[in-house]
């Protein structure tokens, strides 16, 4: 088998193109290099089936998804041999893409509707961690395709209709049989619409679209974590033919703290205290997401000593629970100290008889029984 080129190449599109970026550059080749406008070239029907087989793939997010990641010798990619569509379950298949794109006859020959649900949008949203915390009502502008008011969707200049296409009477396919084979193809004379517009609306140019700013208002939910999506259920692109809106997808990504880490429902706090604090015990002012809250350290603290404030995280998300704050107290040893100073804490030093430091002494131990 030949080696295959790229699909991104096949359709001439960015790596990052959009779903209707694809969209649109399969409809403009899959018109252009019909092969039934290229009777004397041998390579069409190769050509056009290579277009398909790119359009199949890359207009499938999953496909595509598997597609970027391990290219044509990845898993199941076997399936999109353009010689038989085998992916696709045979015949059955090919026509079934043509279907999603243009609509129109089926295999069993009955007039299928050109209804298509409209594109799915997706928008990056950021919060602040306590915004994601507690919840918040958040609104942002985005574009957005929307059907023509001056031609309401049809793309025919106001006081006209699209006729119906005299070359597929509106069915939006060909049927053409070579040997056995009987091949559906789209209708190059309309593009698979099934119809055609004489007079273009002024204000779509004869897409029957246009692009519309537009606001959403979105309650983000307390609890809500980095990278989780809200769904605002047809909010997206309307649908073709009538068909259903798609939806607006808002991931969520939640901006780092300056003191707190977070994990699931509960947070995480790093606290230095002092020699001091640590050795005699001491009532701390522990930050939390509301506000400072006392807390009581007990005398003989060591440094990595974790302390779990109950209830002090982040509420689960569409859940009553709350999770905890957990304090991570780092001893600080004091720096820069006076002559006066040091001479206090060797005064200290000579005080002490030994099972203060009782890690230090059962390691001296331990030394001590090694070079017995
Ligand atoms: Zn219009
Ligand atoms: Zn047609």
């Amino acid at each position: 088998m030949a080696t295959k080129r790229d699909y991104y190449e096949v359709l001439g599109v960015d790596k990052n193109a959009s779903q209707d970026e694809i969209k649109k550059a399969y409809r403009k080749l899959a018109k252009e290099s019909h092969p039934d406008l290229h009777p004397d070239d041998k390579t069409a029907d190769a050509r056009f089936k290579e277009i398909n087989e790119a359009n199949a793939v890359l207009s499938d997010s999953d496909k595509r998804a598997k597609y970027d990641q391990f290219g044509m010798d990845g898993p199941n990619m076997g399936g999109f041999d353009a010689s038989g569509f085998g992916g696709f379950g045979g015949m059955g298949g090919f026509e079934s893409i043509f279907d999603q794109l243009f609509g129109g006859m089926g295999a069993g020959g009955q007039r299928r509707s050109n209804v298509q649900r409209g594109n799915d949008l997706r928008y990056n949203l950021r919060v602040s961690f306590e915004e994601a915390a507690f919840g918040a009502k958040k609104s942002f502008d985005f574009m957005r395709e929307e059907n023509c008011d001056t031609c309401h969707g049809s793309g025919a200049k106001p006081g006209t209709q699209p006729e119906t296409c005299a070359t597929c009477k509106g069915t939006g396919q060909v049927r053409a049989s070579s040997g056995f084979m009987v091949t559906v193809r789209p209708c190059n004379v309309c593009g698979g619409t099934g119809k055609n517009i004489k007079e273009r609306c002024g204000t779509c140019g004869g897409d029957g679209r246009v692009r519309r700013k537009r606001t959403a208002n979105v309650n983000v939910p307390s609890g809500i974590d980095d990278g989780q999506v809200i769904i605002m259920n047809g909010q997206g692109e309307p649908g073709i033919g009538g068909g259903p809106s798609g939806d607006l997808q808002i991931v969520i990504s939640v901006r780092p703290h300056k003191l707190f880490k977070r994990d699931g429902t509960n947070i995480y706090l790093d606290m230095p205290i002092s020699l001091t604090q640590a050795s005699l015990g001491a009532d701390i002012d522990v930050p939390t997401l509301e506000g400072s809250v006392k807390y009581a350290i007990p005398e003989g603290t060591q440094t990595g000593t974790r302390f779990r404030l109950k209830g002090k995280g982040i509420q689960q998300l569409n859940g009553s629970q709350r999770g905890d704050l957990v304090l991570n107290v780092q001893v600080e040893i004091p720096r820069k100290l006076s002559d006066k100073q040091k001479e206090l804490l060797r005064q200290f030093e000579s005080s002490l008889s030994g099972k203060e430091y009782s890690d230090s002494k059962s390691f001296l131990d331990k030394v001590k029984n090694l070079f017995s």
